[in-house]
């Protein structure tokens, strides 16, 4: 079929809300390491990692081995209901690895029901409807998760289950409290989370839900130590905190395998999905013994956690854990932000450059940083004819944002490097 039937027939029958990039979609078609091929047989550097599902890279062999081998026993999938050996396996690794006491892991098929499940929970453990969340954030399309959206773009109902009070925090470029010290910039989120608690909340909230860097909001970067501070006062009244680590876990930001490892700060639950299976739909919740048992009827996903997911999960696991994927990105995704700044330096529409490890945000301004969103779609057409994918995001729309497989080379950093530069230099002579 060729690319403009099945486009026309895409628009036909898929939703309108289900955005596509590029003035001239592309359907990709093959993949292998940072590479993927279109159905035009055009390849390109991948730096957005299919939105950063393919965590670890394109066609690895090790991963797409494990994957064939449960398939080959015959059994995609039968049930929960029964034993499923790999299931166990992957839940005892990451409960090990999340530093949560006493850890257990629900698992899912998506980050959006990860989040509606840690919702429910937080909210069954604390018997209450409210909920503390980020300004800026995105957690979903479910009705909980879209609730604790604080982007407009991205909640598209006002109606939702949960009462939802907004906190300021994750996004400092546009915060009212960006021209101050890190240290101060803490003490004045932490003076707004105390005021909101106490004006527009009844004190007893269920949990507080954040991203460590916020992804669909531009990967807007806190100081670390914020969501320490903030779960100081969270405990003073027994507020459980919830990290969303679907796009910040799995070693993404370099310094740390989780994004809240930043903070210094052992949340009560997270949230994970999208690089986990490096491609495969998995996702799930991870979090404290007590507050995952404390639902009061049975629960079941039908396919979270079926055998091919969590087998190709848990090579997936293996792989980035025994190549050392975290060192990876924090080494070479200090060189693509270093890189960056130099382009910046150069070209004042790049108002922010920002990020950690391989989750790298670029915000494009004009005069006195107003956001410049039509830059943003021009540069992303630019990278794409120099063979280079990157993503787009921002409350504005105005924000490109990086997130090569974990896997990504130096050479290939210095290849997207180029691209950039030289679209930047294209854009900004418009
Ligand atoms: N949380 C965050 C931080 C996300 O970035 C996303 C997806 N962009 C989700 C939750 C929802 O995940 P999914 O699309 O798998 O439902």
């Amino acid at each position: 079929m060729a690319h403009d039937e099945l486009l026309a027939r895409h628009r036909a029958v898929l939703p309108d809300w289900m955005a596509l990039y590029y003035d001239h979609p592309i359907e990709i078609t093959r993949g292998s390491g940072r590479h993927v091929t279109d159905g035009e047989g055009r390849t390109y550097l991948d730096f957005f990692a299919g939105i950063l599902t393919n965590g670890v890279g394109y066609d690895i062999a090790e991963i797409s081995d494990a994957i064939r081998s449960q398939i080959d026993t015959g059994v995609l999938h039968s049930s929960t209901l029964y034993l499923i050996r790999s299931q166990v396996e992957l839940a005892e690794r990451i409960a090990g690895l999340s530093g949560i006491p006493d850890a257990k892991v629900f698992f899912t098929n998506s980050g959006t029901e990860a989040n509606e499940t840690a919702l429910m929970l937080a909210c069954g453990h604390r018997r209450s409807d409210q909920v503390l969340a980020l300004r800026n954030s995105y957690h979903g399309r479910g009705f909980a998760a879209t609730g604790v959206t604080g982007l407009r773009a991205w909640s598209p109902t006002a109606l939702s289950p949960l009462k939802v009070a907004w906190v300021h925090g994750g996004y400092r470029y546009r915060s009212p409290f960006r021209d101050l010290s890190d240290a101060d910039y803490v003490a004045a989120c932490v003076a707004d989370l105390r005021d909101v608690l106490n004006t527009a909340t009844s004190g007893d909230v269920a949990c507080m839900i954040v991203e460590p860097i916020q992804g669909v909001g531009g990967f807007t970067l806190p100081p670390d130590g914020l969501f320490a501070a903030f779960k100081e006062v969270l405990d003073e009244h027994g507020i459980l905190l919830i990290s969303d680590e679907v796009q910040t876990g799995w070693g993404r930001t370099g310094e740390h395998f989780w994004g809240i490892g930043a903070h210094g700060v052992t949340p009560d639950a997270m949230t994970f999905a999208k690089g986990l299976g490096n491609g495969l739909a998995i996702g799930g919740v991870v979090a404290r013994g007590d507050v995952v048992d404390g639902l009061t009827a049975n629960s079941i996903s039908t396919f979270g956690g079926n055998p091919v997911s969590t087998a190709g999960a848990l090579a997936t696991l293996d792989y980035l854990l025994d190549h050392d994927l975290q060192s990876n990105a924090a080494k070479l995704g200090a060189r693509l932000i270093s890189g960056l700044r130099d382009v910046a330096a150069d070209h004042p529409l790049l108002g922010d450059v920002r990020g950690k490890g391989l989750m790298v945000g670029l915000e494009l301004v004009g005069e006195d940083r107003a956001p410049d969103p039509a830059a943003a779609v021009a540069v992303l057409e630019a990278t794409r004819e120099r063979g280079l994918l990157v993503g787009k995001g921002g409350l504005h729309g105005n924000v490109i944002r990086l997130a090569p497989p974990l896997s990504v080379t130096a050479d290939e950093v210095e290849e997207a490097l180029v691209a950039l530069r030289d679209a930047v230099a294209e854009v900004s002579a418009r």
